[in-house]
């Protein structure tokens, strides 16, 4: 279980990473908000901690990035005291939980585990389509074994496509899918991030067929 810690108090961050080491979790720390969002695109982390008040780019500009990028592991800021405007606008940006400081470290790593839990509850097998491999615990795509960029709302109508190979899907379908994951899409919206994946995956063989006047059909896939 590997857990970032992005935070600029270089000895806040030393003591939740010296508890979180404690209760067996590696732990990485960085002080830039950039860097940070990097590193999650190149490593596999299962927590994100994050502060808000970063410099540079702030905590809601990196959370903003890992959700775009399609980074699904929880992520629990950390706000002032009192910023209750922050805690909206954090949980509204995707974070899964958050703590106000000054806080007791107990409390932090008892979040910390039941955020892993959560995270953990939600990993699911990996969905292989021909090339494509979807990794739903890690959050991770692959096409031909490269990485395949994804964008969250992009992986969210694959799944949904991915889980009915051969059949019909209807629009309504996915929007009520992509419901789920609190998001409210126009048909429209639809028709945007199905063209966006047939540029992805098309060249690999992968089709998404349109069915006039209904949805979409994932065809079966058929080495040439
Ligand atoms: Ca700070």
């Amino acid at each position: 279980m590997r857990i970032l810690i992005v935070e600029d108090d270089i000895s806040l961050a030393a003591g939740i990473a010296r508890i979180l080491e404690a209760e067996g979790y590696a732990v990485d720390q960085i002080k830039s908000g950039e860097h940070a969002a990097m590193a999650a695109r190149h490593e596999s982390f299962n927590l994100v901690i994050l502060d808000v008040g970063l410099p540079g780019i702030d905590g809601f500009e990196v959370l903003r990035r890992l959700r775009v990028d399609g980074q699904a592991m929880p992520v629990l800021i950390l706000t002032a005291r009192d910023a209750l405007d922050d805690r909206v606008r954090g949980l509204d940006l995707g974070a899964d939980d958050y703590m106000a400081k000054p806080f007791a470290m107990p409390e932090l790593a008892a979040r910390v585990r039941a955020l892993i839990r959560r995270g953990q509850a939600r990993a699911g097998p990996k969905m292989i389509h021909g090339p494509l491999v979807l990794d739903t615990s890690a959050r991770r795509a692959t096409l031909g074994g490269e990485a395949l960029e994804l964008a969250a709302r992009e992986w969210a109508v694959l799944e949904v496509l991915l889980s009915r190979v051969e059949k019909i899907v209807s629009k309504e379908a996915i929007i009520q899918a992509m419901a789920n994951w609190g998001e409210e899409l126009s048909l429209n919206a639809i028709e945007v991030y199905v063209s966006r994946l047939r540029a992805k995956l098309e060249p690999a063989g992968i089709r998404i067929r349109t069915v006039r006047g209904f949805g979409y059909m994932l065809e079966d896939f058929k080495a040439d």
